[in-house]
């Protein structure tokens, strides 16, 4: 379909691009890649698109004794090929290959991401398992969000309407952290049907801690799975100990049924998923 009439504004700053979304009902654009499929089914009829492109200072990706600070324009793109990444977030790095295609990966931004909500969206399931700091700038001035705090259920953040997400901060990555990565799509690229990411570190004795375990795609949003996680946390993680995360990973999750597939389905590829997630972490 057809976009209906709207206008649209490029402000060249922040504040100005508050102000435009104060004015009337205005929404944000940054990579236009939900936004404009969203407009175009008529799921969002806003009189006036506030495009970021022309705000600078949001594409960087600074990495410092705080963490990974990820501007909200940096696009997948610049995410998969900044080599820094496989070290400094090498969860990160896995999650965003199985981000959409080449021309959406070419476009698409963290802060849309984040802002967007898909619950099967990858970003987000990074932003949830780190814990996630998401700056955020609106007329009653600035303030930081946790991921715990943020996304509240499907398509649904605790953003206001005037707030403009300008930072998503991933705490900083121990060289030794255990990482797993694991999403099952019908096909790569595709929305994930259940998806895990997860890490934990290792003690002097070789037993997990600090375990951080997220679900994606199997339920109304991105969050850790604390069953799981206090599961693993001070075990050896051997087989077993895996096996019984997974199996607590999968009690805990209330997925969806969908065209695309039924809760009891996600809710074993939940199990499967976190085994395989955490025996990647274990290796
Ligand atoms: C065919 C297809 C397949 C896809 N597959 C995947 C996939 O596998 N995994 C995945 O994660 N995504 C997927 N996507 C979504 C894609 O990654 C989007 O780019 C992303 O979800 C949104 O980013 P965007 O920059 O395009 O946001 P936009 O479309 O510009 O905006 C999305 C929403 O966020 C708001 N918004 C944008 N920026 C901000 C900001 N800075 N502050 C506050 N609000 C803001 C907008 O107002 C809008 O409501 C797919 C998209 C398509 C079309």
């Amino acid at each position: 379909m057809k976009l209906s009439p709207i206008r649209y504004a490029a402000p060249t700053t922040v504040e100005e691009a508050i102000t435009l979304l104060t004015s009337c009902d205005a929404k944000i654009m940054s990579g236009g890649q939900s936004l404009m499929p969203i407009m175009a089914f008529r799921l969002a009829t806003p009189e006036l698109i506030v495009d970021l492109k022309k705000i600078q200072g949001l594409d960087k990706i600074v990495i410092d004794d705080e963490g990974l600070h990820l501007g909200a324009k940096v696009k997948w793109h610049d995410i998969e090929t900044d080599q820094r990444l496989e070290t400094a977030h090498p969860l990160l790095a896995e999650a965003i290959k199985h981000v959409a295609h080449y021309q959406i990966r070419n476009r698409g931004t963290v802060g849309g991401s984040v802002a967007h909500a898909d619950p099967a969206s990858e970003m987000p399931a990074v932003a949830a398992c780190c814990d996630a700091v998401i700056s955020v700038i609106g007329t009653q001035g600035a303030r930081k969000i946790k991921a715990a705090d943020f996304f509240l259920s499907a398509l649904q953040t605790s953003l206001e309407p005037d707030e403009i997400i300008v930072e998503i901060l991933l705490p900083s990555w121990p060289a030794a952290r255990r990482w797993g990565f694991q999403e099952f799509a019908r096909r790569r690229g595709d929305f994930a049907l259940a998806g895990i990411a997860a890490y934990f570190d290792l003690d002097s004795e070789g037993r997990a801690s600090n375990t951080h375990i997220a679900v994606f795609g199997a339920s109304d949003r991105q969050h850790r799975l604390g069953g799981a996680e206090t599961a693993l946390n001070g075990k050896l993680p051997t087989a077993d100990a895996i096996a019984a995360a997974a199996r607590a990973a999968a009690a805990e999750v209330d997925p969806p049924s969908d065209i695309h597939a039924p809760a009891d389905y996600r809710r074993a590829l939940v199990e499967t998923l976190t085994g395989r997630a955490l025996a990647h972490a274990a290796q």
